[in-house]
């Protein structure tokens, strides 16, 4: 494949940040024996760390953030997520109602920000994506949202019509569209198979260009390799779509960009078949089901170090996943770095993000406390808190958390959507999680221990009632440890 010109020094050429949403109440859902009873979501939380409920100017913060961390792309989307996120005031309501095919949700004003912030991110010069689902509908007429509607079943179809056409609305403002057809889309009903889904792009794209006729577009083959999540009959792998010949030529295809998923073979088929590609990224930089601040500089270090030399040529665009908002400043700045350099240290880029964010004098505290929140919390988190956690390390980077303080003159290195005394707290209530959760661990293995030996019931009860506690979330995106501490307590009450 020819080597295309690509901006002076950048290695992947589109460097895309999506901004998507975090998965906040699910963390309650997975691990707390309360499951969406836990109560630890407040209003607060949702205000603080869900971009639906922002407004316009810090959102435009946002994209004047991203492009100064290297990027020169957005993406975003108007779908039932971010419904999710604006509409959390019956959240309960909101979980029932999931059981069953078709919840409501209430967009409120987040398909008009979608357009003003494209507006705006092409007024600073970033490339905007249009993210859609392809037939993960939303009818606008009753803000139901459907899992799999059948593109095939009349009465399915015109729902998904009319959600199309909402979505193509979009297009005015965006210079890109990819559409998505796994998890939660598929369909085998009615004859559907993966041929279907590519006759629907089509049609999206069609649609699209009535409002921008220059419209690029991308069929996303994300999740469709899954057992779980990939339901179209016939799809083996990326040559299934480009033998059907289905698609236009200039119809990019985008693969999974998560590190466990990660396919380079799956960029070379498609680009010798003179095809471009893109890598759709999620859970690189993020984990959008169980919102932390994760850390994730060895993550990025391995994934865009590991891309071979002619990934320069091979691949076109590149997201990184943005979902949970403010605890990931640091993996965007680190990945904003990568995407132009992967080889590139990300530790020295991880440097350089806290000399700008929270000054020159608090770089080795707060490298040093993100290290050790990188070494203690487990990216892939399900089975967090089942060994023990380093209570001194843990107890090490809340104090030192707790001594990073910002000079009343320091202006931060690049546009920021939180204040750096804010991130400065934001590292101090996660650091405090978790030494509350290493502490409570240990205290508990103790527990379990004299309760091994034959210690009397009574004494066993009166000790569990005593451990040391994970303080409920009220403000900070501390759920992680706060959910593991009930998962744990709860397990160790039945033992
Ligand atoms: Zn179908």
């Amino acid at each position: 494949m020819a080597a295309k010109a690509k901006p002076a020094g950048a290695f992947i050429g589109i460097r895309e940040v999506t901004l998507g949403d975090s998965s906040i109440t699910h963390m309650e859902q997975c691990f707390s024996p309360l499951k969406h009873r836990t109560g630890s979501v407040t209003d607060r939380i949702y205000e603080k760390y869900a971009i639906p409920n922002w407004d316009l100017a810090r959102l435009r913060t946002y994209l004047d953030m991203i492009k100064a961390f290297g990027f020169n792309s957005v993406q975003m989307y108007d779908q039932w997520e971010s419904y999710l996120d604006a509409g959390w005031g019956d959240k309960d309501a909101i979980w029932d109602s999931l059981i069953e095919d078709g919840w409501e949700g209430e967009p409120r004003d987040w398909p008009g920000k979608v357009d003003a912030l494209a507006d705006y991110a092409r007024s600073i010069g970033l490339r905007t994506t249009l993210f859609v689902w392809g037939n993960t509908g939303f009818d606008y007429r009753t803000n139901r949202a459907f899992w799999a509607l059948c593109p095939n079943d009349p009465a399915e179809r015109e729902i998904l019509e009319h959600y199309w056409e909402h979505q193509a609305r979009h297009a005015a403002h965006f210079d890109h569209v990819v559409t998505h057809w796994g998890d939660p889309g598929g369909c085998s009903r009615n004859g559907c198979t993966i041929e279907t889904a590519q006759h629907c792009h089509n049609e999206i794209v069609e649609r699209c260009r009535r409002h921008q006729p220059k419209i690029e577009s991308s069929f996303s083959l994300w999740m469709l390799d899954s057992k779980r999540f990939g339901k179209w009959p016939g799809y083996e792998g990326p040559r299934t779509i480009l033998d059907s010949g289905l698609l236009p030529d200039k119809v990019m295809l985008s693969v999974h960009g998560e590190p466990e998923r990660f396919d380079y073979g799956q960029i070379r088929t498609i680009t010798d078949a003179g095809r471009r590609s893109g890598v759709w990224a999620w859970y690189l930089a993020n984990n959008e089901i169980y919102p932390s601040l994760f850390v994730c500089t060895g993550r990025l270090g391995d994934h865009f170090g590991g891309l071979p030399a002619d990934a320069h040529e091979r691949i076109t665009w590149h997201t990184v996943d943005s979902n949970n908002h403010t605890v990931n400043l640091h993996n965007l700045y680190v990945a904003g770095r990568l995407c132009q350099d992967p080889s590139a240290d990300a530790g020295e880029a991880l440097r350089t993000f806290a000399a700008g964010a929270l000054g020159a004098g608090n770089v080795e505290r707060a490298v040093r406390v993100l290290d050790i929140i990188e070494e203690l919390r487990p990216f892939w988190c399900e089975t967090y808190g089942d060994k023990p956690v380093d209570v001194s390390l843990a107890r090490e980077a809340a104090s030192l958390a707790r001594e990073i303080s910002i000079a009343d003159d320091f202006a931060p290195g690049f546009p920021m959507v939180l204040s750096p005394r804010e991130l400065a707290a934001e590292l101090l209530a996660q650091t405090e999680a978790l030494a509350q959760f290493a502490r409570f661990l240990d205290a508990a293995a103790g527990v379990r221990r004299r309760s091994q030996k034959g210690a009397p019931q009574a004494d066993v009860d009166a000790a569990i009632a005593t451990l040391p506690r994970v303080d409920k979330p009220t403000e900070y995106l501390t759920h992680l440890e706060y959910c593991h501490y009930l998962r744990k307590l709860d397990a160790l009450k039945k033992t």
